[in-house]
C-alpha cells in the first residue's frame, strides 16, 4: 500500500506557486487576488475559508475576506458578487457554501463571472470541463487529478466507481475520470443513494472515489485487492479526547481498506490539502483564461 500524500504534494505545489508569484512581483506584474465571501458562522465553513485565506497569504496571493451575518439579504450578497466581478484587482471569487436557506445559492454561484469562478461551479466552467476546453476545474476533483498524476497512478481502461453525484465532487469527478486523457480513460460507474448492490459494484472497482459524507462507509470487504482508494469525505465526529471536541473522519474505513489497496489517501492529509492547492492554482491561472 502506498499513501497518496496530499499534504506533501499540496506543499510542493504551493512552493512552485510562491516562485511564480515572486517572479510576477519581480517583473512588476499584477499579483492574483482571491476574494472569499463567508456568510454566517458555521464552524466547518469558518475553518475552510480561514485555511484558504491563510494559504493565499503564505504563497503571496492577495486575499480579501468578506464576512456577512447569516441574516444577509439575497440582494446584498448578489451586489457584493457583482462588485467583485467588476473589480479589476480581483482575479478569483469564492462564496463559501452552504449559504443560509433564504439565499438562492444557485443564483449567487451563477452570478460569479466564470473567469473568476475559481471553485469551478459556474455552468460555463462545467460546460467547458465537459467539452475538454480550458477552464477552472472544480477544486476538489482537480486536486484529485493532480494527486493521481503525481503518483503516476494508472487509470487507462480501469473501472472507476465514484460514490456520490454532487455538483461539486461526484458528478465532475465521474466526467473527468471518463475523459480521453490522463488521468482519465476509465470506465466510470457513478453511484448514489438509490444505487442497488453498491457493495458488489465497489468490489469490481479498480479505483474508488468515495464522496458521500458517511464516515467509514467503505469497508475492507467492499474493496478488491490492489484497488486505488480516494477518500473525499470529511465529517466531524464527536471526540471528547480532542480539544476541539471532534475529529475528522473520511468515508473510508482506513484500517480495513488500506491493507488491500495499492494506493490510498489518508484523512486528514489527502484530498483536503489538494483542494486548497487546486484552488490556488485556479486563482493563479485566472488571468490566462480568455472568456
Ligand atoms: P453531498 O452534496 O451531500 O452529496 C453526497 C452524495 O452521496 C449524494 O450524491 C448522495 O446521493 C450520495 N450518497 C449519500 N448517501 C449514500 C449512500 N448511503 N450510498 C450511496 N450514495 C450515497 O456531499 P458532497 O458535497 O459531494 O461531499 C461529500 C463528502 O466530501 C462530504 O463529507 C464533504 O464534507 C466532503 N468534501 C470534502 C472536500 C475536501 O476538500 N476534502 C471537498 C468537498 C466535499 P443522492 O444524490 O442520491 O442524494
Amino acid at each position: 500500500m502506498k499513501l497518496l500524500d496530499g499534504k506533501k504534494l499540496s506543499e510542493e505545489i504551493q512552493q512552485e506557486l510562491t516562485q511564480r508569484i515572486s517572479e510576477l512581483k519581480g517583473g512588476g506584474k499584477n499579483i492574483p487576488h482571491l476574494a472569499a465571501v463567508l456568510v454566517g458562522n458555521d464552524g466547518a465553513s469558518e475553518t475552510y475559508v480561514a485555511s484558504k485565506v491563510k494559504a493565499c497569504e503564505k504563497i503571496g496571493i492577495g486575499s480579501t475576506l468578506i464576512r456577512k451575518d447569516a441574516s444577509v439579504r439575497h440582494e446584498e450578497l448578489l451586489s457584493i458578487v457583482k462588485q467583485l466581478n467588476d473589480d479589476p484587482n480581483v482575479s478569483g471569487i469564492l462564496v463559501q457554501l452552504p449559504l443560509p436557506k433564504h439565499v438562492d445559492e444557485e443564483k449567487i454561484t451563477y452570478a460569479i463571472a466564470p473567469k473568476k469562478d475559481v471553485d469551478g461551479f459556474h455552468p460555463v466552467n462545467v460546460g467547458r470541463m465537459v467539452k475538454g476546453l480550458p477552464c477552472h476545474l472544480p477544486a476538489t476533483p482537480y486536486g484529485i487529478l493532480l494527486l493521481l498524476e503525481k503518483y503516476q497512478v494508472p487509470t487507462e481502461g480501469k473501472h472507476c466507481v465514484v460514490i456520490g453525484r454532487s455538483d461539486i465532487v461526484g458528478k465532475p469527478m465521474s466526467i473527468l475520470m471518463s475523459r480521453n486523457s490522463y488521468p482519465g480513460n476509465c470506465t466510470v460507474t457513478t453511484c448514489h443513494s438509490k444505487t442497488k448492490n453498491l457493495s458488489a459494484i465497489c468490489s469490481s472497482a479498480d479505483i474508488i472515489v468515495a464522496a458521500l459524507g458517511r464516515p467509514e462507509f467503505v469497508t475492507g470487504e467492499m474493496v478488491k485487492e490492489g484497488a486505488v482508494v480516494i477518500d473525499v469525505g470529511i465529517t466531524r465526529v464527536p471526540d471528547a479526547t480532542k480539544k476541539s471536541g471532534f475529529k475528522l473522519k473520511g468515508d473510508v474505513h482506513f484500517e480495513s481498506v488500506s491493507p488491500k489497496s495499492s494506493f490510498i489517501t489518508p484523512v486528514p492529509g489527502g484530498v483536503g490539502p489538494m483542494t486548497i492547492a487546486a484552488l490556488l492554482t485556479n486563482t493563479m491561472n485566472s488571468s490566462m483564461l480568455d472568456y
